[in-house]
């Protein structure tokens, strides 16, 4: 990069991270994630150090947090209150601990704390009395924000010795109360708090103490300012706070080493979810305060500290092109294709758009800067976009009125929000239908990966499910990755499969509705698929778990004169089509994703009734139970789900849409 480039590049970044640390301290609103702020901000310190010239006293890097808002009492503080420096990764931390023992020598510890993510406060007391509480500002100067932290039950009134101290501590909102308060803002129409740090400060920068008072505010102190007693280290001051009445944080440790810090890290990334508190990372900060004098501060930070901070979960990427999937019941479902990026630890270049509504609704545009959310293990999606970063370049998102596989018309079916192919010969579809046809819970054929099904239909090898059983060793073995044995080993598979029991081949028909419990009820009942497809609507009705949707759908699927060809051709080939007696209960599937599992059902689910998931997830060897909670493995949410998502979310539980289901039922 030339000076000139440098310089222009970082004309560019300032106001843009000056907008959002307006938004962020001030205004208590981000637009975007901290991780894409931290991003820019890495980039402009990296820049003015590679370009000394260039760095100006008023550049964001050489300040901390944001002006004061004038509507409050404005205070200075008679320390500052500084930043952390920040590490990113094992590589920064070592970074880091190098520098300390190059400063102090080998013989020192640190004491690692949780990072809350709140608000940092100073608390001022007088002969043991609270007289003023402030928030940081900018570092020099605050706001006078005592009687909102008074509404604080966790901060003292009165110590239990009669000291003069400034005391400095995060100001947090429970994850509980964080989720009660946008529920309740959610049904007054308000504006969603981003996350509970924004809504902590957002509720002690009211003017109104009451609105405080009510939003079950906590805190957690973690050093000294101004203070004429003698203390020695950082584990002494904490002990001292306790003695005096404060909530300190229990979880402190001690480190000697960057491995027990590593160590320490990992293990509260794992459990944070279980915190009742949202944490952003680890502080270190070193033991002996002689030590820390002697390492000194940098004009934001001191250097005796920093703070590790976890992968983010939400970031910002580039989102290049939507793809459209076809589904086994012609859902046409849109992927957005994004500039690959690390979320959460694991790169991510597919995010889920939901369906054409959601895209228009979040004005999401190809070529945009989005934001991509990934909170635990669940599938990542795509949260919003970025429209202060356009270039006029971007293209509204046209849904097409064709399927893109087949062309025939795209069709909203009413009360639906998705489009449907509907089209029963469309080649995606039947590429689908036949993923599922060979699917573990339908007719269980080993050996036939999705690569090779993509092959077998475009060599023209296979039309429907039931060419399968014409496939020939010759023409297999002609298909990439397939040797000998893996041919003779699919043959073997695809003929052992002739011989299962009627339930699992209506199974795998994919009749609508008709999930595998649905299918192993009307097995039990009808016995032969000669007996199911004379059934009338009324008959159905008769069978127990068999409601209104499943009857209609399943009289509708007879009647199709493709199906009869189709089911005769099975037929021909040797398929049984009667059921095999009473079914055993099938050994608990050590490979099935519920296995050993506790699933929470939740939502309208469109494939299966809850019952239905419910058996096919008891029958895999998992457990299937009402309520969400740390015992929770995962939620299967449907439309609509509610608190039990959020609260999965919170939990950072795995959590699966029906979507997700289809690879294994
Ligand atoms: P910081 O969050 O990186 O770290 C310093 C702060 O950590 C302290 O001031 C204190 O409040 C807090 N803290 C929590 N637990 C602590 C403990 N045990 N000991 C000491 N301190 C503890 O720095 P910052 O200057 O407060 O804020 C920067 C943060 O704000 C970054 O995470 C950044 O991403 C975010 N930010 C985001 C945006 C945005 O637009 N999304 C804009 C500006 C800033």
């Amino acid at each position: 990069m030339t000076h000139e480039e440098a310089k222009r590049r970082i004309d560019k970044l300032k106001p843009l991270i000056e907008k959002y640390n307006e938004e962020y301290h001030v205004n208590d609103a981000p637009s975007v994630p901290d991780s894409e702020y931290d991003r820019l901000k890495a980039e402009l310190i990296q820049l003015e150090e590679e370009y000394p010239d260039l760095k100006t006293d008023d550049s964001p890097t050489q300040r901390v947090g944001g002006p004061p808002l004038d509507s409050f009492q404005k205070v200075r503080h008679a320390q500052a209150m500084l930043s952390l420096d920040n590490a990113f990764d094992e590589a920064s931390l070592r970074d880091f601990d190098r520098r300390v023992r190059d400063g102090i020598g080998d013989s020192f510890s640190y004491v690692a704390e949780l990072k809350i993510d709140g608000l940092a406060v100073s608390l001022l007391y007088e002969n043991g009395r609270f007289v003023r509480g402030a928030t940081r500002g900018d570092g020099t100067t605050g706001e006078d924000i005592t009687e909102n932290l008074k509404t604080i039950h966790a901060i003292p009134l009165r110590l239990k010795e009669p000291v003069t101290i400034e005391v400095r501590g995060e100001a947090y909102m429970p994850k509980a109360s964080f989720k009660a308060l946008n529920e309740v803002r959610e049904e007054e129409g308000g504006a969603l708090f981003a996350n509970p740090r924004n809504a902590a400060a957002g509720s002690l920068r009211q003017l109104d103490p009451k609105i405080a008072a009510k939003r079950n505010l906590s805190i957690f102190v973690y050093s000294v300012g101004q203070f004429d007693g003698t203390l020695d280290s950082h584990s002494e001051t904490l002990d001292y706070l306790d003695t005096l009445g404060f909530k300190t944080n229990p979880e402190r440790q001690r480190c000697e080493t960057v491995e027990e810090a590593m160590a320490y890290v990992q293990y509260w990334s794992a459990r944070r979810a279980d915190l009742p508190y949202e944490i952003d990372g680890i502080v270190f900060k070193v033991d002996r305060l002689f030590q820390q004098e002697e390492l000194g501060f940098t004009a934001k930070s001191p250097r005796w500290a920093i703070a590790y901070k976890f992968p983010a979960e939400e970031v910002v990427t580039q989102l290049h092109e939507v793809e459209l999937n076809i589904g086994r019941t012609g859902v046409v479902t849109p992927t957005a294709i994004l500039e690959p990026v690390q979320v959460a630890g694991t790169t991510v270049q597919r995010a889920s758009l939901h369906n054409e509504d959601l895209i228009h609704e979040k004005d999401i545009r190809v070529g945009d800067y989005v934001i991509i959310k990934k909170a635990g293990d669940i599938i990542p999606e795509v949260v919003a976009s970025l429209p202060e970063r356009r270039t006029g370049e971007e293209e509204v998102f046209q849904m097409p009125k064709q399927c893109p596989e087949c062309d025939s018309e795209l069709i909203r079916i009413e009360g639906e929000v998705a489009l449907r192919c509907v089209n029963p010969q469309c080649p995606a579809q039947l590429r689908e239908a036949l993923i599922h046809f060979v699917s573990r819970n339908a007719m269980n054929i080993d050996g036939l990966g999705e690569k090779i099904i993509v092959q077998l239909f475009t060599h023209g090898l296979i039309q429907d499910v039931s060419d399968l059983y014409q496939l020939k060793y010759d023409q297999l073995i002609q298909l990439e990755r397939m040797g000998e044995k893996s041919t003779n080993n699919l043959l073997a598979s695809i003929d052992a499969s002739k011989g299962n029991s009627l339930e699992k081949l209506l199974f795998g028909l994919g009749i609508r509705f008709i999930g595998a419990k649905a299918a192993r009820t009307l097995a039990e009942r009808f016995h032969s698929m000669d007996h199911l497809r004379k059934a009338s609507k009324e008959e159905l009705l008769d069978v127990d778990e068999i409601g209104e949707k499943m009857a209609d759908a399943i009289v509708q699927y007879f009647e199709q004169p493709e199906v009869s060809a189709l089911l005769e051709r099975l037929e021909q080939a040797g398929v049984n089509m009667s059921y095999t007696g009473p079914i055993r209960e099938e050994a608990a599937n050590e490979e099935s994703p519920f296995y050993g599992k506790t699933v929470v059902l939740t939502g309208k689910l469109e494939r299966f009734t809850r019952g239905e998931l419910k058996d096919i997830i008891e029958q895999a060897g998992g457990k299937v139970t009402g309520s969400v909670s740390k015992k929770t493995d995962l939620v299967i949410a449907g439309e609509e789900a509610g608190s039990k998502r959020t609260k999965a979310e919170e939990l950072g539980i795995d959590i699966w849409s029906e979507a997700d289901l289809s690879p294994y039922i």
